[in-house]
């Protein structure tokens, strides 16, 4: 599932090609995907320029000279497409510009959305309202994570996956973190003490930096717009390797709980 970094790649991809231009034309080849498309989409984005593109959390917004602003969640398999050769099936939301160039959102499985919002209403937005900081902002350091998991009794991986404490991360990413801050994924949130949690926060900095830098990860095969596949995975240090060494010399183990895969080590993480 794309995670923040895999988001991150996206925006990164989209820029060149739609910062700046204006959309001659957006095309919705069906009428939802998770749930319907916005009925006025065409009409709001038709002829409006593209003054920038950015991330929230896992969401991409597309702002415009409008004061509209499209908002994008690739949910489990979309990608977008750039200047494809030929659409396919999947090709579900098609965007041309004025300089004849063309991304497609491609989303085999329909999780995703597409919405479309008043610019200065973002932050309002109920699904952005609800989150918490953005990880590689200023806001969220070890006093603002403290106070979130003071009291907290649930493990601090459910409270890292939990949007409201720090926003983007999924289950990969939280890990990564968690391995390296040397935390155990079972350890009692609030119990944990202020040093470790300001590991904590270095340690999720340090794995979505690298991610990012990597283009993010081949899970569930996310291709980056430009269609390369992100090569994070050759670095985690624990996901998906139940079995292997941890750098510290342990075991990665895995424990499977609510659908989900932990691993972790149980020899460096406490
Ligand atoms: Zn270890």
């Amino acid at each position: 599932m794309p995670e923040l970094p895999e988001v991150e790649t996206t925006v990164r991809g989209l820029r060149p090609v739609l910062e700046g231009r204006r959309i001659a034309s957006i095309e919705a080849r069906r009428p939802d995907l998770r749930r319907a498309l916005p009925v006025d989409l065409r009409q709001r984005m038709t002829g409006a320029r593209v003054t920038g593109i950015r991330r929230r959390a896992k969401y991409g917004l597309i702002d415009t000279d409008r004061g509209d602003t499209m908002i994008f969640h690739l949910g489990m398999s979309g990608h977008w497409r750039i200047d494809p050769a030929e659409l396919g099936a999947h090709d579900h939301l098609v965007i041309d510009t004025d300089e004849g160039r063309r991304v497609a959102l491609n989303d085999a499985r329909r999780f995703g959305s597409v919405d479309a919002v008043r610019t200065e209403a973002i932050e309002d937005w109920p699904a952005i309202k609800a989150l918490g900081p953005e990880p590689l902002s200023p806001d969220f350091n070890v006093d603002t994570l403290c106070a979130k998991l003071a009291g907290r009794k649930a493990p601090i991986k459910a409270m890292l996956m939990d949007q409201r404490v720090v926003a983007g991360l999924g289950n990969i990413y939280v890990c990564e973190a968690l391995n390296l801050a040397r935390i155990a994924p079972a350890r009692i949130a609030g119990r944990i003490s202020r040093e470790r949690l300001s590991r904590l926060v270095d340690a999720v900095r340090k794995v979505l930096t690298a991610a990012i830098d990597a283009g993010g990860s081949t899970l569930r095969d996310f291709k980056a717009p430009d269609g390369t596949l992100g090569d994070f995975p050759a670095q985690y240090r624990v996901y998906g390797r139940e079995g292997d060494a941890c750098p510290c010399g342990g075991t990665v183990k895995r424990r499977a709980e609510s659908g989900r895969s932990t691993f972790y080590c149980p020899r460096c993480q406490r």
